[in-house]
């Protein structure tokens, strides 16, 4: 069986915007291609949204944010589980045009879908089990009082995403967004529209009140200022390049909306000389050429203690040198394929030239480094390791969003930490150990979001996930994601007799 494109209703039926309820186009009529990156082919062309049509979303969710604030939080958890029902009734479609749009094969797409309905399920889950507390206080004027903390939606919010998942990175912001009573407004990147659009089309005919949750498509640099910077617009977050991340906090700050910013990463792995070197080697493999290393959370710079470096990097080629590399749109739908493309023609330089600057200063290529062969027609870059890289290099410096990774041997753990903290980036990071001294050392001692501890670099819903440092400010995921859309307010009961 092999893959096929999505067919023509699927994606002509996407070409449109979903503001206050409707379909429609962009104010002006623009629209805009968006292309296969395995072969270049169009898959559909979509609204190139303006300022106006930000506008009109705004203007529909502010008419509908009380009524949504009052619903009652299980009619909210309800239509929301409907949602969800009709998301898994059209599952399949829905990774078809996310591998379509993003380049990544469709057990991969497919997992992307999942993965977002888990955390879509969770927060639908939660949303009748948010509570305020009762506070004890000091009477006043002679008389008794007690306190109360009352959490209040914080009001319309907006969620821009990424081209890299572009789902899961949505449902962290739907789910909590909607069950904390909040109007929410998606802004996708400009390259993965479609599968968004169809999810929130999905979602609201579950039966949403219009403008609850509405998509705009088109450019972050022509829409991106007016929803961050819109007077009536309470809540802003961001998954995307630490850049943007900079010019989003400066916008919305202007207003003092509350902002999240979930940015790049350069995750350090350790790996200890007592560690189950096969099960290490799988997670330096799956957590650096999944997504065709475009991952925020992924191993972006490995390191391998001297006593087990030999037979661990014989390991580790052996195993990636089997990593098939393929066009989605032509493999077989159980492939042995593991990995797609680079999503775009820049990533790829990108990449490029962060391993010809490492090359130039002493790295070197112990697999891959090129594009392949006989794949011509996309955005393909094989999956490369590299040795002796000097800490100077962009492979190091840079955030590195392809299928690189830098190896670096190391002699005693305190240097190995260092050598992770000293990265710009803190967002996540692992150690791979049996010895429960050195795994908590890790933990407390690398400056980052998560540290995993024999475990690959995955995002679980139940957690909260985030970084510091250029990696971001606040937490998706978990119950903590939702606090980020309630306002706290404390409230004083006094003049209490008896
Ligand atoms: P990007 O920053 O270029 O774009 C992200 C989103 O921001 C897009 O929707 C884009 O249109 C929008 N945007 C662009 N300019 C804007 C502006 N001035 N105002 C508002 N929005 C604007 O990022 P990308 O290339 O799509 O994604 C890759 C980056 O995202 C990498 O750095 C990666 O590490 C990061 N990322 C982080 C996480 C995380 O959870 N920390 C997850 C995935 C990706």
């Amino acid at each position: 069986m092999t893959q096929t494109a999505p067919d023509q209703s699927t994606t002509s039926d996407l070409t449109h915007m979903l503001i206050g309820g409707e379909k429609v186009p962009s104010s002006t009529g623009a629209t805009y291609e968006v292309k296969n990156p395995a072969n270049g082919q169009l898959v559909a062309t979509v609204a190139r949204g303006t300022t106006d049509d930000v506008n009109k979303a705004v203007a529909a969710a502010k008419a509908v944010q009380k009524q949504w604030a009052e619903t009652p939080a299980e009619d909210r958890a309800a239509l929301l589980f409907k949602g969800i029902a009709l998301l898994e009734q059209n599952k399949k479609e829905i990774a078809r045009i996310l591998s379509q749009e993003q380049g990544k094969p469709l057990f991969e797409a497919a997992g992307e879908v999942h993965h977002m309905l888990h955390g879509l399920t969770f927060y639908a889950g939660l949303a009748s089990k948010i509570r305020g507390s009762q506070v004890p206080v000091p009477p006043a004027m002679g008389k008794h009082s007690y306190g109360m903390i009352v959490r209040r939606p914080v009001g319309i919010s907006v969620g821009i995403t990424p081209w890299n998942f572009p789902l899961t990175l949505m449902g962290t912001k739907v789910g909590p967004a909607l069950i904390a009573g909040c109007p929410i407004i998606i802004k996708p990147a400009q390259t993965t529209p479609l599968s968004t659009l169809k999810v929130i089309e999905l979602l609201n005919e579950a039966g949403l009140p219009a403008g609850v949750l509405q998509c705009v498509t088109g450019f972050g640099s022509e829409l991106g200022d007016t929803l961050t910077g819109h007077p009536d617009v309470r809540r802003v977050a961001l998954t995307g390049s630490t850049g943007v991340g900079k010019r989003v906090q400066q916008v919305a700050g202007q207003s003092f909306k509350r902002v999240t910013l979930e940015l790049g990463g350069s995750d350090g792995m350790i790996v200890c000389p007592d560690a189950n070197l096969k099960a290490a080697v799988n997670g330096a493999m799956v957590g650096r050429f999944w997504n065709a290393g475009q991952a925020c959370l992924a191993v972006k710079r490995l390191y391998v203690h001297e006593d087990v470096y030999d037979d661990f990097m014989s390991q580790l080629k052996d195993k990636v040198s089997r990593y098939e590399l393929g066009d989605p749109n032509t493999v077989p739908e159980k492939p042995k394929v593991r990995m797609g493309p680079l999503h775009a023609e820049f990533q790829r330089k990108e990449i490029e030239d962060q391993l010809a600057d490492a090359v130039a200063k002493g790295a070197k290529v112990v697999l891959g480094g090129k594009r392949p062969e006989g794949l011509d027609q996309g955005f393909f870059f094989e999956p490369t390791i590299v040795e002796n890289v000097s800490e100077d290099s962009k492979l190091v410096t840079e955030e590195v969003f392809g299928p690189v990774l830098p190896v670096f041997k190391y002699k005693d753990l305190d240097e190995a930490i260092a050598k992770v903290n000293a990265s710009e980036w803190g967002l996540g990071s692992s150690i791979w150990t049996n010895n429960m001294i050195w795994a908590n050392k890790a933990v407390r001692e690398i400056d980052a979001g998560v540290t995993w501890v024999n475990m690959i670099h995955y995002g679980y819903d139940e957690l909260p996930f985030g970084g510091v440092k250029a990696s971001g400010i606040g937490r998706e995921h978990g119950p903590e994601a939702v606090d980020f859309y309630l306002e706290d307010k404390g409230v004083v009961f006094g003049g209490l007799e008896g």
